[in-house]
C-alpha cells in the first residue's frame, strides 16, 4: 500500500474506534475513565494517521525515510538492520505492543516534552504520507515537513494535556491499521514474529495502483470526516 494509503486509514481507524469504542478503550492501557473532548478527537485524527506509517521505519528506500532528512535515513537503516529487513519484525503484533507501551512509558516518564516531541514526529510522518510537502530527499521537501509539522505541534501545544491517555492507543491503532492493509497485499505480514508464518488475504494486487489513489483514499477521508462529525455531535 501506499503512504497516504496508510495514513487514511489510520485517521479511519481512530475516528471509527471513537465513534465505536467504549471509552475505557481508547484510554488503554490506563483505563482512564474520563472525557475524551472534540478537540482531543480531531488532534487524535491526525496523530493516528501519521502513527500508520510507523511500520515502514525498516524500509530505508520508503515513504517516511527522508520525512526529516539524513537523520530519519540513517535511523531506518538501523530499524531495517535490527528488524531483519523490510516487512519483518515492525510488521508484527509485537511491534504494535512496543509502540504502544513505549508511548505509555515516554508520557509518564519523561512527561510533556516526550509528547510535543512525539507529537511534531507523528505530524511530519502524516504530512509526508499525505503529500503536503513536495517529494524526494532534497533539504526544500524536508524542509517543508519540519516547518509544517513545527506549525502542527506548536498549535497542539496549547491544547494538548501533559499525559494525554489516549495517545498510546492512537499510536498502536496506527500501527495496527499499517499492519491490516499490508495484510491485504500478496506479500502479507509476519504478524507472530519472530515466527516466520505470514498472514495474507490478497486483495490488493499491485501496491501503488490507481484505484487507492483515486478511490481508497478519497472514501477513507470522506469517512472519516463523518465518523467524526458523528461522534462530536451525539457526544454525551
Ligand atoms: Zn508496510
Amino acid at each position: 500500500m501506499l503512504g497516504h494509503s496508510h495514513a487514511t486509514s489510520g485517521a479511519l481507524a481512530w475516528s471509527a474506534a471513537a465513534a465505536a469504542l467504549p471509552l475505557t478503550l481508547l484510554t488503554y492501557p490506563d483505563m482512564h475513565v474520563g472525557d475524551i473532548a472534540a478537540v482531543d478527537l480531531v488532534m487524535g485524527t491526525f496523530l493516528t494517521a501519521g502513527a500508520a506509517l510507523l511500520p515502514d521505519a525498516d524500509h530505508p528506500k520508503g515513504t517516511i525515510s527522508h520525512v526529516l532528512g539524513p537523520i530519519s535515513h540513517y535511523a531506518c537503516r538501523f530499524i531495517s538492520r535490527i528488524s531483519g529487513g523490510h516487512r519483518q519484525g515492525t510488521h508484527s503484533l509485537l511491534f504494535v505492543a512496543l509502540v504502544t507501551y513505549g508511548t505509555w512509558a515516554g508520557e509518564h516518564w519523561i512527561g510533556r516534552n516526550f509528547t510535543l516531541a512525539l507529537v511534531f514526529f507523528l505530524l511530519a510522518l502524516a504530512v509526508r504520507a499525505l503529500n503536503l510537502a513536495p517529494t524526494g530527499d532534497s533539504v526544500k521537501a524536508w524542509g517543508t515537513v519540519v516547518i509544517l509539522a513545527a506549525s502542527g505541534t506548536f498549535a497542539i501545544d496549547h491544547w494538548i494535556s501533559d499525559k494525554p491517555a489516549w495517545l498510546p492507543f492512537s499510536v498502536g491503532l496506527g500501527a495496527l491499521a499499517h499492519l491490516i492493509g499490508d495484510c491485504l497485499t500478496e506479500r502479507g505480514c509476519p504478524l507472530l514474529w519472530p515466527l516466520k508464518t505470514r498472514t495474507r488475504f490478497p486483495i490488493i494486487d499491485r501496491t501503488g495502483n490507481k484505484m487507492e489513489t483515486l478511490v481508497l483514499v478519497p472514501i477513507f477521508a470522506l469517512a472519516t470526516v463523518a465518523l467524526l462529525w458523528y461522534t462530536i455531535t451525539h457526544q454525551p
